[in-house]
């Protein structure tokens, strides 16, 4: 049984972000922001996958102006990240960016910060903190030395002088990150952070790497922390298509039961007893259920051994044979089907109970 921590709750459009709201999963685009048509079809990609808040990258006035039309053509909380140019942060605001991620204490002094935060209160706009290791001051690296697993001061210190930046100002609608690539820093600056302040966090792993390497480090450490109850947010950073950063953060909340969303999947790995070409068939029905919303159980196994088991317990599954498939609906033998026809049959009882699951959650 996980138990959340206690935070504050902010408000980014329509999401709530801390509090007793949802744990929120979200992504980055990797278009030029200026091209709003290729920008705005990224992140309707990213919708659909189920994506709840969506950062882009605001690297010059252009961008900053774009927002307003990539706001316009899309459903999700749109926010701005932003380095250095307090102008940039201002005019995203202006252009209808609903929050902005910033590092307060890199914006050129208090009079600019000042401007940041007149603009982010008249326009109901929440500031994540967002410190990275590599953005840490000397100051900060001379005293308490460059964040590790054993010492991630100089990231909780950062964040939280940075934080204070904006409390001087009487702004307190925050959230904060503190991001390391390592998972070990990661795990335990969230963790020192956590016992010092009640704002929300976002979390991640930066520079994660690939699918694989992403994938792995950001769950062990986000998996960690959040089985803890630390976090309130959090992106899965990954070089690869975001709408995969989506699909390895509800299989992450999915395996912590934290939240659900669309089908599970169960598959046997194959070995020696599988007589089907078990790979291609499980890639099919991973696909397909890509599109689907319900949280049906489906089991994909390659053989008589174990599968009948699985393909039991699940709403709907195959059991593989010698060039044959057995599916299980609801526990029951439902059919057994030549390999051949097996995709299509098995999808169109798939979709059969989807629409049933569909049509009672709609009354
Ligand atoms: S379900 Fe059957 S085919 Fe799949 S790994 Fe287990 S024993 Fe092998």
């Amino acid at each position: 049984m996980i138990n959340r921590r206690q935070t504050r709750q902010i408000q980014i459009g329509t999401v709530a972000i801390g509090g007793d709201a949802p744990i929120s999963v979200q992504s980055m685009t990797n278009t030029d922001t200026s091209d709003v048509a290729a920008t705005v079809h990224q992140i309707h990609q990213l919708e659909r996958a189920g994506c709840e808040l969506i950062r882009v990258a605001v690297p010059d006035m252009v961008a900053a102006r774009a927002l307003a039309a990539i706001r316009e053509q899309i459903a999700i909380p749109l926010i701005a990240d932003i380095h250095f140019d307090s102008r940039l942060a201002v005019a995203a605001m202006e252009h209808g960016a609903q929050a902005i991620r910033i590092n307060p204490g890199n914006l050129g002094g208090p009079e600019k910060l000042a401007r940041v935060v007149t603009a982010a209160k008249r326009h109901g706009v929440p500031i994540r903190v967002g410190v990275n290791s590599g953005s840490i001051s000397k100051d900060l690296l001379k005293q308490y030395g460059y964040p590790s697993p054993e010492r991630p001061d100089a990231l909780i210190e950062s964040a939280l002088g940075n934080v204070r930046l904006l409390e001087q100002q009487g702004f307190c609608d925050i959230k904060i990150s503190i991001k390391s690539s390592d998972v070990l820093t990661t795990i335990a600056g969230y963790r020192q952070l956590a016992q010092q302040t009640d704002y929300p966090l976002h979390l991640g792993v930066t520079e994660a790497g690939g699918l694989i390497a992403g994938t792995v480090k950001s769950s062990v450490a986000l998996g960690i922390l959040l089985f803890e109850g630390i976090g309130d947010t959090f992106r899965i950073s990954l070089t690869r298509d975001p709408v995969e950063e989506i699909r390895v953060g509800f299989e992450l909340l999915r395996s912590l039961r934290i939240r659900q969303r669309g089908p599970e999947l169960i598959s046997c790995p194959t070995c020696g007893r599988t007589k089907i070409d078990l790979f291609t068939l499980a890639e099919k029905v991973e696909q397909h259920l890509q599109a689907m919303q319900s949280n049906l159980k489906v089991a994909v196994m390659g053989c008589v051994v174990n599968g009948p088991g699985e393909a039991r317990e699940a709403d709907i599954g195959i059991a593989g044979g010698h060039g044959v498939g057995i599916i299980f609906k609801k526990g029951e033998i439902f059919r057994k089907v030549p390999e051949a026809e097996l995709l299509p049959v098995f999808l169109a009882e798939l979709e059969k109970l989807e629409a049933e699951h569909n049509s009672r959650t709609s009354r």
